[in-house]
């Protein structure tokens, strides 16, 4: 028997998503060992697990140049450092859990030198789906979802030419049952208050606008290469079916588990083959009782209809929303804007916008600047007195 270890290497090994992939492997030991452990601006966090877990590298994230030495493991630094770790050809896969655009062109490294790629990070198909798929197949390099719902639809498909279409779920977030009114008082506690998963702010805030579930749509398109109006939604509040799909004659295949991302983490950095993982408890059907499902609120979540749109016009479409949202987020978690602000302000930078296509990724990194710069300024001007 083949006893040899897979090698990984985690970018973002400080953050959610990187912790609890770091509590998968220390299950796993005999079948992991870990090349390198990328973190951000927790150096603390980074220094402990550099020290339990011994990587070769370590790299700290650009705005936190502190000094971290540790006997026997190099240092690298930033975006650089980054792409290095990507690099290396010694990774059998690389586990992309930094959040935003930072993942993009690492990510695209890994690719290049044909390494496997568990991706968490969904803005990186989001600003670059096509260049990142058509890279993938080109390298002939498998790219893993890690998000749940991604991770579900590649277990349920065997033959994507055989789909009809992809049924991805969403919780709802914590106003799935709170009327508009309610949205436009809510506080930065209440929009962190997610009912079922527990994730970084960034995405919790996405997941209380449903933005998520609209990046989601567009990260299905990219990595299942399906034509956005296959493409459906539906409300589950229970989180426990993680998404499906609806065969060409008719059958439906649906994940199940307890919502927890220690599952489709293990999923995708184990893949193909199944370990024995974490589990708090086994499944049981009698213990959940009931399974519902609704239809989406189009109008009290009018991100949906925007990802639909900004899916189907590609481009820099896709771009500009990435960049518009997350610039309006941070400006929410900062206090300064209400959260249901962040519709109007995404919805505005999409109308300037003009949708250019066949963009290379240097491009990419330049639209997307100027739409923070221009949101930014469109925050600051329009809506910061308001408040
Ligand atoms: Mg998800």
């Amino acid at each position: 028997m083949d006893m040899k270890k897979r090698k990984i290497s985690i970018l973002g090994s400080t953050g959610s998503i990187g912790t609890q992939a770091l509590e998968v492997i220390e299950k796993l030991q005999d079948k992991f060992e870990i090349i390198a452990l990328a973190g951000g601006k927790n150096v603390e966090l980074l220094e402990k697990q550099a020290r339990k877990f011994k990587p070769k590298y370590i790299c700290v994230g650009e705005n936190s140049y502190s000094k971290l030495e540790i006997s026997g493991i190099k240092t690298l630094y930033g975006q650089e450092g980054l792409e290095e770790i990507c690099s290396n050809k010694e990774n059998d896969i690389i586990l992309v859990a930094v959040s935003g655009k930072i993942g993009l062109k690492p990510t695209l490294k890994a690719i290049e030198n044909n390494i496997t790629v568990a991706l968490a990070n969904k803005e990186t198909l989001v600003m670059a789906g096509d260049i990142v798929m058509k890279k993938a197949k080109d390298c002939n390099v498998k790219i893993i979802p890690v998000d749940s719902e991604h991770c579900a639809i590649h277990q349920c498909i065997k033959d994507i030419s055989q789909v009809e279409k992809l049924i991805i779920t969403a919780s709802g977030g914590p106003f799935l049952n709170k009327t508009t009114e309610d949205m436009k008082r809510a506080t930065v506690e209440q929009a962190l208050a997610h009912p079922r998963w527990n994730m970084g702010r960034k995405i919790t805030v996405d997941s209380a606008t449903l933005m998520n579930k609209g990046l989601e749509i567009i990260e299905a398109h990219h990595l299942f290469n399906m034509p956005y109006d296959k493409i459906d939604v539906v409300v589950h509040p229970q989180s426990i079916v993680h998404s499906a799909i609806e065969y060409k004659d008719g059958s439906v295949i649906a994940q199940l588990g307890l919502p927890s991302m220690h599952i489709p983490i293990q999923y995708a950095i184990s893949y193909p083959e199944r370990f024995e993982g974490i589990k708090s408890k086994s499944f049981s059907f009698a213990d959940i009782a009931r399974l519902d499902f609704e239809k989406p609120d189009f109008d009290k979540f009018p991100s949906l209809k925007m990802a639909y749109q900004v899916g189907k016009l590609g481009g820099s479409a896709t771009v500009c929303l990435n960049a518009a949202n997350e610039e309006a987020v941070f400006a929410f978690l900062n206090g300064k804007i209400r959260l249901y602000d962040i519709y109007q302000i995404v919805e505005n930078m999409l109308d300037r916008h003009n949708v250019i296509y066949s963009l290379d990724i240097d491009e990419i990194f330049e639209i997307d600047k100027e739409i923070r710069l221009k949101t930014q300024e469109y925050i600051r001007n329009e809506l910061v007195e308001k408040v």
